[in-house]
């Protein structure tokens, strides 16, 4: 079985993908310079995405990972959010940059940031490979650095599952509508 083949469309390709993340990565390093920030991933799906920005970033940086999951009733999330790993990182007076795979509602990061401002680091930011600002129901997250807006689609890949498969798809697409009733 080949998971390229359950893919209706690409939404955004590899290369667009690594054009941008160049872009972004220039503004961190310009953004962070002087002060190490704390590149904080949030797990599973941001994992491809911290290394894909962060490879092109040349300034001192660390890294450290964070995992929250949200409690979705059906397809719409509830707002229940559950933290299962907290970062090892003594957070005091660090200038954090969380990466996220997508902001959809907004609820897990407004909770994450949440329990991070608690923890008194100096700064904390969002930088999120893609962003659904149609979804938004938790207004006060504003990410400052974004791949790309997409419309109100369920994607996959580079990062992101579907019942914990295509996370490793080197692009971001739409599956077919036949596996979701599988
Ligand atoms: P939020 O709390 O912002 O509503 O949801 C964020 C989380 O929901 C993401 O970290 C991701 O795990 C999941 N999510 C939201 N939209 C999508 C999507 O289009 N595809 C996938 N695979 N996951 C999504
Ligand atoms: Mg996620």
């Amino acid at each position: 079985m080949n998971l390229n083949d359950n893919i209706k469309k690409i939404l955004v390709t590899q290369e667009q993908i690594e054009k941008r993340c160049i872009e972004l990565a220039k503004e961190l390093d310009k953004d962070y310079c002087d002060k190490k920030p704390l590149i904080l991933s949030l797990l599973k799906g941001s994992m491809p995405f911290t290394v894909e920005l962060t490879k092109y970033m040349t300034i001192p940086l660390e890294y450290d990972y964070m995992r929250a999951s949200s409690y979705h009733g059906g397809t719409v999330s509830c707002g229940n959010v559950a933290v299962s790993i907290m970062p090892s990182t003594n957070l005091q007076g660090r200038n954090i940059l969380i990466i996220e795979d997508i902001i959809d509602t907004g609820t897990t990061l407004s909770t994450v940031v949440k329990i991070l401002e608690e923890l008194h680091p100096a700064s904390i930011e969002i930088a999120t490979l893609l962003d659904k600002p149609s979804r938004r129901i938790v207004a006060d997250i504003k990410p400052k650095y974004v791949g790309f807006v997409i419309p109100d689609e369920f994607v996959v890949g580079f990062g992101l599952d579907y019942d914990e498969l295509y996370r490793q798809l080197p692009y971001v697409g739409v599956l077919k509508e036949e596996v979701y009733k599988k």
